[in-house]
């Protein structure tokens, strides 16, 4: 029956061979954009556990990897989902191992998670027992750096909506033991206010016409835009939408005019909006203080990602919650973040279900960054016993 089977499939997830794969491929540098070697060494440990890899040019040397463990036919195809590049290195090297926990560079975001992804595929090849569904492997080149413009996960869109591998479900393989299926969605802002009368004496225009006296009042229109924010809708995982500034700049010289005002700052909405309506929003925010003043006014979006929601009752989330369970003890936190992931370009790219479980990720991009033994071994049980659930055994 599927139950011990299930129970057998568990016990083979071996924490010590999960370690031995992380401490190897943390000793490989992989920052974002020079991948190559990382690349070969994850393709070769698929190929060592007998799984064939769709090795995907992204750039030369930078590859995608899809690997298929194929089902027996009749249930759903999940994919376990990950990056392999890192942040720049500074410290954290060389990378070592101190009793349960493995330092280095990568340990937790995400090499350890992608070993986790290696000793669940290999317990499920040599246990014998068959899923319906398939259990797809796709790793990613990259995620980290803006230089790679997420060069990987883009092509993963890509090869998705063009069939060369399948996903019903995609669970990226981050987390900290929770589940993280929602995502506010995100732009930056630039506006630019621009004034014929810059670049002259102060004293040959009114600081009533001075366009740094309407970059105020436009600062001002966003601090009241935040606290009707903060007194309006919150959605129950992440709160209150934000607009936030992080760039005001104006001016070369104390009694020179300015020629330009330019604010740059964030803007990160609820599901149920997009990209479109916050552009217009911004716009109906700002150009009024331009005209006002009448200055030049100039809009840019960029790296906007539309919000994503996976619902809490999806069939994929509940049996990844409830392999938590079963694996832990404890019913893991369902949460939502105003920050964005991979996981918003790829429902928003593929309209698959996305959303994240992983081991660990709160010492990501820090100074020392660790990943827990105990913590690997868990979450490849909980991808074991999920892949289970969800894309069914044969019996
Ligand atoms: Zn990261």
């Amino acid at each position: 029956m599927a139950g011990g089977m299930v129970a057998g499939l568990l016990e083979r997830a071996d924490g010590e061979w999960m370690a031995r794969k992380t401490l190897e491929m943390v000793e490989i540098k992989s920052v974002t954009m020079d991948e190559a070697e990382m690349c070969r060494y994850y393709a070769d440990a698929l190929r060592a556990l007998g799984l064939a890899v769709d090795v995907r040019e992204v750039t030369p040397g930078r590859n995608n990897l899809y690997a298929r463990i194929p089902g027996t036919g009749g249930g759903p195809t999940l994919a376990l989902n990950g990056h392999v590049d890192t942040v720049p290195i500074h410290g954290a090297w060389p990378p070592r191992r101190e009793g349960d926990l493995i330092y280095g560079r990568g340990t937790t975001d995400m090499k350890g998670p992608m070993a986790a992804v290696l000793g669940a595929a290999k317990a499920l090849i040599e246990s014998g027992v068959k899923l319906k569904g398939d259990l797809v492997i796709s790793a990613v080149v990259g995620h980290e750096e803006a230089v790679a413009r997420k060069d990987g996960p883009r092509a993963y869109i890509e090869d998705l909506n063009a069939g060369r591998t399948k996903a019903d479900r995609i669970l990226i393989v981050e987390g900290e033991e929770d589940i993280w299926l929602m995502s506010m969605g995100s732009a930056n802002f630039v506006i630019t206010l621009t004034s014929d009368k810059g670049g002259t004496h102060t004293n040959n225009t009114p600081f009533g016409e001075n366009p740094i006296r309407f970059m105020g009042e436009l600062i001002g229109a966003v601090n009241r835009r935040q606290r009707e924010m903060d007194a309006g809708d919150r959605h129950p995982l992440a709160g209150p939408e934000r607009i936030d500034l992080g760039v005001a700049s104006a001016g070369d010289l104390y009694n020179r005019t300015p020629t330009h005002c330019t604010l740059i700052g964030t803007r990160r909405w609820m599901p149920g909006k997009t990209v479109a309506d916050i552009t217009a929003e911004l716009d109906a925010l700002a150009r009024p203080f331009a005209e006002a003043g009448r200055l030049g006014f100039d809009l840019k979006i960029e790296q906007e990602r539309e919000p994503f929601e996976t619902p809490v009752d999806d069939v994929a989330v509940k049996a990844v919650i409830a392999a938590a369970e079963r694996v832990t003890g404890a019913t893991p936190k369902v949460v939502g973040r105003r920050i964005v992931g991979d996981a918003n370009l790829y429902v928003h790219g593929t309209g698959i279900p996305t959303f994240y479980y992983g081991a660990s990720n709160h010492t990501a991009h820090a100074d020392v960054e660790w990943v827990s033994v105990e913590r690997i071994r868990r979450s490849a049980q909980v991808y074991l016993a999920a892949a289970a659930a969800y894309c069914g055994v044969a019996e």
